[in-house]
C-alpha cells in the first residue's frame, strides 16, 4: 500500500453510521480517517462495501484480566463463591508459567480482534507468589499483537500490598519494566487507605494512570470512592482515575447517588461497570429477590461522569462466563440496566467505544483513527439486540480480521 499518495488508502461504502441518515463513505490514508461523506470520489487502492451496515469506532475493552483467563480447565469451581475464586485463584499461581499465561492470553487477544475489538487495557498481576511472571509474560504481547489491537497493561496488585510484603517493590520493578498503568485491589489489603496511597505515589513516580478495582463488595464498610477521589485532586490525578465495579453505587438513594456522582465528576474519575462478574458475585447472602449490584453507569453519565463498561474476567472462577466479545457486554448492561431506547443503545456503544479510558483520537471523523468495525447490523439497537457475529475488523486503516456465519439450512 502506498505512504504518501493523495488516494485514500481504504474507502468504506454504504456505512451507516450513528447518529447520521442515509449511507455513508468513510475514506482512510495512512491510518487515520481523512473523510467522512455521503459519496467520495477519491481513488483507494481497497474499496469494502459495508452493505448497509453499521460502522462503528473499533470497540474497546478496558478491564480485562490476561494472566487469569480461561482456567477453568486447570481449576474448575467446587463453591463457586468468591471466596473460593480468590483462594484457589491466589494458590493456581504458584504454577502459571510464561509460555502458559501467554497461550491463554493469545486465545483471548484473538477472539476480541475478532470481536472488533482494537483497544484493551488488561490487569496484570504482581504479588509475592507470582513475582513478575505475569509482566514477562504479557510485555512481549504487546507488540506481538499490535497489528490487531492496542495493548495496555496495568500493573496490579490483587492480593493487598501492606499485607504481602514485597509486593510494594515488585510493583515498582513491574513499572520499570514496561507497565503503562498502576493499580490494586484495596478491599483485599488490611490498610486500604494505605494502599490507595501507596498506588498513587507509584503513579507519581512513573507519570502513569491509576486503575482501582473500588468499593465491590457488598459489605456495610464505608465507601472508599471519597477517599481516592480527594487524593485524585490533591495528587493533581484528574483525568487520569478509572474505577471497574464500584457496585456499591448501585445500592445508593438517588441523593446519595448524586454527591458520588460529583465527587466522581469533580475529581474526573472513570468508572466501568463490569455486569458479566459483577451479576454473577454479588449479593450472594440474598435468599430472594437477589440485588443486580450494577454500577449505574447510565445514571452517572448522565450526572457528567465518563462511565464505560468491560469484559473483566472470563471464564475463571470469577467469572465462569464470557467470551471476549464487549458488544454482548453492552447487551448485558442493557439488559441490566433496563435500557430499552433507541438513544440509551447509541449510548452503551459509546460506553464501549469512545467513552473508554486508556484510548485517544476515536470516533468516526476526519483526523481520528482508522480503528473500526463493521457489524452486521442496520442500527445501534439491532447490534446490541443480538451481538451480531458477522464483523470485520479494521485496525489502523488494514482490514485485520473478518468474521461471518455460514449457515445451511436442509428442509425436508
Ligand atoms: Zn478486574
Amino acid at each position: 500500500m502506498e505512504t504518501g499518495s493523495k488516494a485514500a488508502s481504504l474507502k468504506i461504502e454504504d456505512a451507516t453510521l450513528i447518529g447520521r441518515n442515509g449511507r455513508w463513505t468513510i475514506a482512510v490514508q495512512n491510518g487515520l480517517i481523512v473523510e467522512v461523506a455521503p459519496a467520495i470520489t477519491t481513488e483507494a487502492s481497497q474499496i469494502i462495501n459495508a452493505n448497509g451496515n453499521l460502522v462503528i469506532p473499533g470497540l474497546v475493552d478496558p478491564h480485562l484480566h490476561l494472566d487469569k483467563a480461561l482456567l477453568l480447565e486447570q481449576c474448575p469451581a467446587k463453591e463457586g463463591d468468591f471466596q473460593e475464586a480468590l483462594e484457589e485463584t491466589f494458590s493456581l499461581k504458584r504454577n502459571f508459567t510464561i509460555e502458559d499465561i501467554q497461550a491463554r492470553a493469545r486465545r483471548v487477544l484473538e477472539s476480541e480482534i475478532a470481536f472488533g475489538t482494537t483497544a484493551t487495557r488488561s490487569h496484570v498481576e504482581v504479588d509475592p507468589v507470582l513475582k513478575l511472571t505475569s509482566i514477562k509474560a504479557l510485555l512481549p504481547l504487546k507488540k506481538e499483537y499490535a497489528w490487531g489491537l492496542t495493548l495496555q497493561l496495568a500493573v496490579f496488585a490483587q492480593e493487598g500490598i501492606t499485607n504481602q510484603p514485597g509486593t510494594e517493590a515488585l510493583l515498582r520493578e513491574a513499572m520499570a519494566m514496561g507497565g503503562d498503568v498502576i493499580g490494586s485491589a484495596p478491599y483485599t489489603d488490611s490498610d486500604p487507605e494505605q494502599n490507595i496511597w501507596i498506588v498513587f505515589d507509584i503513579a507519581q513516580e512513573f507519570d502513569c494512570d491509576v486503575d482501582f478495582h473500588l468499593d465491590f463488595l457488598d459489605d456495610d464498610a464505608p465507601l472508599l470512592l471519597p477517599f481516592v477521589a480527594s487524593e485524585t485532586i490533591k495528587r493533581g490525578w484528574q483525568n487520569r482515575v478509572c474505577l471497574g465495579h464500584m457496585t456499591r453505587l448501585a445500592g445508593l438513594f438517588p441523593a446519595d447517588l448524586k454527591a458520588m456522582g460529583a465527587l466522581l465528576r469533580d475529581a474526573g474519575i472513570s468508572v466501568l461497570a463490569l455486569p458479566a462478574s459483577d451479576l454473577y458475585m454479588i449479593a450472594r447472602k440474598d435468599t430472594h429477590n437477589i440485588r443486580r449490584g450494577i454500577a449505574p453507569i447510565q445514571q452517572l453519565i448522565e450526572l457528567g461522569v465518563n462511565g464505560a463498561i468491560a469484559t473483566n474476567n472470563i471464564q475463571n472462577l470469577f467469572t465462569p462466563f464470557g467470551d471476549g466479545d464487549p458488544l454482548k457486554i453492552c447487551t448485558l448492561i442493557a439488559q441490566t440496566l433496563q435500557l430499552g431506547t433507541t438513544a440509551s443503545h447509541e449510548q452503551c456503544l459509546e460506553m464501549a467505544t469512545t467513552r473508554a479510558i486508556g484510548i485517544h483520537n476515536y470516533g468516526i471523523a476526519p483526523g481520528k483513527a482508522a480503528d473500526l468495525v463493521i457489524v452486521e447490523a442496520r442500527s445501534a439497537s439491532e447490534a446490541i439486540g443480538a451481538a451480531p457475529t458477522g464483523r470485520m475488523t479494521i485496525k489502523r486503516g488494514r482490514v485485520v480480521s473478518q468474521t461471518s456465519v455460514q449457515r445451511t439450512l436442509t428442509r425436508g
